[in-house]
């Protein structure tokens, strides 16, 4: 077991003070609704582990990261019931790391048969007794170059076939997730087109396939609209841990 992480007094102070505010406001939001409630993600990337125990003694257990190298060595560092969530791209040859990692609960960027393959093999061949990873199928909403995800609706449809069948145990389906344009996200008030497609897209597959998936949509700056449009859960950073650092000045200890 590893030691754990020692925080100042002060930082402990700001940051679970900032989690109690985003929360509160998720709360607010979320009660305004009939649905069941929202979840909120702590998105720690390029932050140190040390913010992560003082939201973990503040009782948060469910974190997102970006980066698979990161991930693995803050899993190694925090706390075993710690329910980690990779939202980061996702790429062909580090699916097998990601697998590996025992407290990896969910990955909410799959955008392909193949990857969804890969990870079902590593995560059968190195953690067969963890729990299955649930998967959120990543969807371009936005129609940018830029962006991953799916949109067609036939490997829409196929992955989502694939996470159901029983043949994989080790790959589950949870949801889908979307990353809202920025230019949508910053204009204020009106409906967010994107998140409007996304939870087209969820009646779409709940009705052809009898499922109830999630949605994961919502960041610091559009987390409101994405919560009156439906999403089970926001995944925030900023908002909570403040600006990131550059990713090469970035220090897990
Ligand atoms: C970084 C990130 C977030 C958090 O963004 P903030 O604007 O800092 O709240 C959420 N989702 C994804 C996919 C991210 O990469």
């Amino acid at each position: 077991m590893s030691k754990k992480i020692s925080y100042d007094s002060q930082r402990q102070a700001s940051l679970s003070q900032q989690f109690d505010h985003v929360k509160a406001m998720i709360d607010t939001e979320s009660n305004a609704r009939a649905t069941e409630p929202v979840s909120l993600l702590a998105v720690s990337k390029l932050k140190p582990a040390s913010d992560i125990q003082i939201l973990y003694d503040h009782g948060v257990r469910e974190f997102g990261e970006n980066y698979v190298q990161e991930l693995v060595e803050k899993a190694e560092l925090l706390p075993s019931d710690i329910k980690w969530h990779f939202i980061g791209g996702l790429q062909t040859n580090k699916c097998k790391d990601l697998a590996k990692v025992p407290n990896l609960a969910y990955i909410e960027t799959l955008d392909s048969l193949k990857k969804a393959k890969k990870l079902n093999e590593a995560r059968g061949n190195y953690q067969p007794d963890q729990p299955a990873i649930k998967c959120d199928i990543q969807i371009n909403t936005s129609d940018e170059n830029q962006k991953s995800g799916l949109q067609d609706e036939n490997e829409i449809f196929e992955m989502v076939q694939y996470l159901v069948s029983d043949e994989n145990k080790y790959v589950t389906l949870s949801g889908l997730m979307t990353i809202g344009s920025w230019d949508v996200s910053h204009t204020e008030g009106e409906e967010n087109k994107d998140f409007s497609t996304l939870v087209q897209w969820k009646q779409k597959i709940d009705e052809k396939f009898g499922s109830k998936v999630r949605l994961s949509m919502g960041m610091s700056a559009d987390f409101k609209q994405a919560i009156k449009q439906g999403t089970s859960e926001v995944r925030i950073g900023t908002d909570i841990f403040g600006v990131r650092p550059p990713k090469d000045q970035a220090k897990i200890l």
